[in-house]
This record gives C-alpha cells, structure tokens and sequence, in this order.
C-alpha cells in the first residue's frame, strides 16, 4: 500500500507576490482549471477582504474538483472571532477550505504581532474554531516555524499543536524567508511528526538557497505528507517550491513513486511541460529554456559523441523520458556538430537518409558557413529543418514576397500628442495570383509580420492559428560589420512552439529572413499542398 501525499499550489496566493506578477480575475480562473485539470489537490486562489480581485473570485461559483483554499490571517489579538471584520469577511468567502497564516516565532509574536504568547495561542485556536464551525477544512500555515523552532521550539511546537488540537487538517510548516538548509528542515519536521502525525503536516519551503525543492524533499522523507508550491516556482524574492519540478521527481524517481500516491496521473504528467509554458505564455514572458524537465533544453544534447550513443539508445545519457512530461529529445547541430548530430536531428524530424548520403556532407557544410556569420540553429530548430528540407529538396515554393516597404512615421495625432505609426505593406505572388496587403503595426517588425500573414491567398486556412510569441535580437560583431541575429518563436493553435533565426546588418531584413521561415515552417508541418 502506497501512500499519499498532498499537493498545494500558491500560485495564486503566494505567487502573486512575484515582482513583475499582477493576475487579473480570468487570469486566476483560468490557471486554477489548469491546476485543477493537473490534479492539484488544493488551490489556493488568493486572500479574500485583501483586494477587489480575491474578493470578487471568492465570491464566484465554480466547477472544480480541486478543494479550493482561501487565504487569510487569524483573528486580531484582543478581538473576538466573532468581532474581526478580516475574520468574517474569510468566513463568508465560497471556499472549500481555509488557510490561516499565523506567527509561531515568539520574537515575532512580541515585536511584530505586539502581544502575549499566550494571545497568539488563543487567536489560533479561535480561528480554528470558528472555521470549522463553518464546515471549512482547515489548515495552518505556520509562519518563520524553522526560525521560531530554533529559537523557541516549545513555543512554535504549541503553535502548530494548537491548531491540530483545534481540529485543523493540515499544520503546515513554513520556511518563510527561505533560509533554512535540507538537513535542518529534516530533523525539526522529524521532530514535529513525533507530536503531530505526518499525514497531518505540510511543507511550505521558500527559495532563498535555490534548495525549496530539495526542502519540501527533505520534510517529506522526515514524515510531512503536504507539499506546497506554486507552478514555475513563482513567488516573492526567490520564489517558492517549483511544483513543475516536484511533480516528475514524485512521478518518476523510485524513491518516491515506489512509497507515494500523488493526485496527478501518468496522463496529466505529460501535460506538466504545456502547463509550464502556458503560464509563462499568460504571464508574457519567455520560458526558462533551462528549466528541468521541462525546458527546451533539458534534453538538448550538442556534442557529437553523446548525439551518436542517444541515437542508438536515448537512456544512455538521459535520465527520464522527455515524453513523460510532454518535453522532447533534442539534438542541437552546431558550429561543434559531428556528422551524428545531423542524422539525429534528420532522423527526429522524419526525414530518412543513408547516412553515407553526399548531402549530409552538404548540409553540414551549408550550417558551418551560416553560423559562422551569426546563425544559431541550435537555438532555431525550424529553421533547422528547413534548411535539411530544401538542401534535400523537399520543400515546395509556396509563395514568393514579390516586394515589402516599411514606413515608420513620427507625427502629432488629431488631438496633438506625438505618436510614431508604423505601416507596413507587402506584395505576394500565390500561384499566379498577385496579392497586397497593408498593415500599421506597434513597429515596423509587428506591422511587417502583420501584412505578412494578412493573406496568404489559398494558404492562408494553414496560418490562421499561427502567432509570434517571443522575439529576440542580438547585435554580433563579426569581423568588420556588426550584424543583427533575430530570433523569433512561434506558438501554433496546438501549442506547439518553434523558432526560427535571420541574420543581416539590417534589422528589418533579418527579422523577415524569420518571420518567413515560421511560416513556411508552418506550411511544411501542415502538409499544405504545393
Ligand atoms: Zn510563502
């Protein structure tokens, strides 16, 4: 018999306290149904009273089986439950449970909170009560427990005991400035699952030592049976305990999978790295390529030796299957690459060739020459495959970009405020159909992508889902001119994401050698006839 542990995500709570963070209302929603499809056991939606956001999501209903969490303190010192307006206003809040957050450090009690120790305990206990009263599930975030243990472990213990005592579900402990090392969290939650059972406590581990991870492992092992963290790691200062790496290592590595349940299936598993990116994607910015499991690169393999055993069998160098989590292999040809990486790369994207085939040779010679003048197919695997595509011709001329202007204009609007506007317009041959399409964009790269895709005459149905979700640009020196390197990355209506590369002195120029490449690139996945 297994058994099971408890997931918590902050996300929406403790993550948006991450600098650069602010969730709007549908923001909340939708990542809690994507918590919820994941199998998180508790969601955690924010602090209602706190701010109109929180306030109105707890006021809503909603459909999902997730037990959904409200956050909040405990009552006031010196107030009675039943007279603390935070109080009743997390009272009357629509969750299925709720989360106090309480001091458990005795300096903090005195200095900060400015009342007894005794105050603290009966605020804890109120709190409790009365939730329960309200048919809440209940649990305990015991705020600085690892600091207040040290310092006092008989008070922080009384703490988490009198929560538990109460009849609180979960006491969770806490790591709040994120300071405390794995083999200290150990022994204090070894010590606090010999007053109150493990299957009662939680872990709630901040990253500070960029070990919140290795934290939340380590009071596991010590008996805790909860683990709270937030999706990407977000969270204030460093961040909190990055669910998307604990889910694979609870999923995958023997230790745990072999002793623990969790809530989240083998076929959630695979949706980890597209929850991943779809966050970043909500939050506008650009995934962490090196994130584990789920980066772009977690299974990127450059140099040659390595590409040639992968090939022959991928858990030689691997240590789990990218495909558990929904990542993938990759083999990166570069500047470095031997013959074997381009055959694994040839072999990856479908295209079968013997590999004493004198265009491998070709095609190896085509990328050397590139990326000496600042391509970075390793970085741009679209723009990879089409060059092993048209180097070994298969890829038809779908259209050809007769002709482009851009027009960027800085001028006074009608009411008198200087603004730049930017136009772009664009002509195109689809068969023997001329088309010209204009579009004003934010910049001349918007606009120009804007005409672009504006009408694509009969291809047009295969671009429809296509959209830029991340641009980068590079300035190189190479030798006597500076060059500009664009990288661009593109998300399809499936979610499947790619990047392209152009390289030019100029920055229009290289921007379109990319922008064209995703969109053939586009065409080429989509199988659109010739
Ligand atoms: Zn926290």
């Amino acid at each position: 018999m297994k058994e099971r542990l408890y997931l918590f995500d902050t996300t929406l709570r403790d993550g948006a306290q991450t600098n650069g963070v602010d969730f709007t209302l549908a923001d909340k929603l939708a990542i809690a149904q994507m918590l919820d499809e994941l199998g998180i056991d508790y969601v955690e939606g924010g602090y209602p009273g706190a701010n109109p956001t929180d306030s109105e999501l707890f006021a809503k209903d909603r459909d999902l089986k997730t037990t959904f969490t409200a956050f909040g303190m405990t009552r006031r010192p010196g107030r009675s439950a039943s007279n603390d307006p935070g109080l009743s206003a997390l009272l009357a809040a629509k969750a299925d449970a709720i989360c106090f957050v309480a001091k458990s450090w005795d300096y903090h009690v005195k200095v900060a909170l400015e009342t007894t120790e005794e105050e603290n305990l009966a605020s804890i206990r109120d709190s409790v009560k009365a939730a329960k009263a309200k048919g809440r599930e209940v649990l305990l975030d015991c705020e600085h427990f690892f600091d207040g243990y040290k310092a006092n472990p008989q008070y922080a213990l009384a703490c988490a005991k009198a929560a538990y005592d109460e009849g609180a579900r979960w006491v969770v402990l806490c790591d709040t400035n994120g300071g405390t090392l794995p083999h200290e969290v150990e022994e204090i939650v070894a010590k606090v699952c010999k007053v109150i059972p493990g299957d009662h406590v939680g872990i709630h581990a901040h990253n500070d030592t960029e070990q919140a991870v290795a934290n939340s492992f380590a009071a596991v092992r010590a008996g805790a049976r909860q683990i709270q963290g937030t999706l990407n790691g977000l969270g204030e200062r460093c961040g909190n305990a990055n669910l998307v790496s604990l889910i694979p290592t609870l999923k995958l590595k023997p230790e745990f999978a072999r002793q623990f349940d969790i809530n989240v299936s083998d076929a959630a598993l695979k949706k980890v790295a597209h929850v991943s990116h779809a966050l970043d994607e909500r939050l506008n910015r650009a995934p962490d390529r090196h994130a584990p499991y789920v980066g772009d690169s977690a299974f990127a393999t450059k140099a040659g030796i390595h590409a040639s055993a992968i090939m022959k069998d991928p858990a030689t160098y691997e240590h789990v299957a990218p495909e558990t989590i929904g990542n993938r292999r990759k083999v990166l040809v570069s500047e470095q690459a031997g013959k074997s990486n381009v055959l694994a790369e040839l072999e990856r994207i479908g295209l079968k060739v013997n590999k004493d085939d004198a265009r491998i040779s070709r095609l190896l010679e085509i990328v050397k020459e590139r990326e000496a003048i600042g391509y970075a197919y390793e970085a741009a695997d679209a723009s990879f495959e089409l060059l092993a595509r048209r180097t070994l011709g298969t890829v038809p001329n779908y259209f050809d970009v007769t002709q482009f202007d851009v027009n960027v204009e800085q001028r006074n609007n009608a009411r008198g405020d200087r603004v730049t506007v930017t136009m772009a317009v664009v002509k195109v041959k689809v068969g023997d159909d001329n088309m010209i399409s204009a579009a004003e964009g934010n910049g001349p790269v918007n606009a120009l992508d804007l005409a672009l895709r504006k009408d694509l005459g009969k291809y047009q149905k295969y671009i429809e889902g296509l959209k830029l979700t991340d641009y980068r640009v590079r300035i190189l020196n190479s030798g006597t001119e500076a060059v500009t390197r664009v990288l661009i990355e593109s998300e399809d209506e499936n979610g499947e994401r790619w990047t392209t590369v152009g390289v030019s002195p100029n920055i229009i120029d290289a921007s379109f050698q990319a922008l064209m490449d995703s969109i053939v690139y586009k065409l080429v996945k989509s199988r659109a006839p010739a």
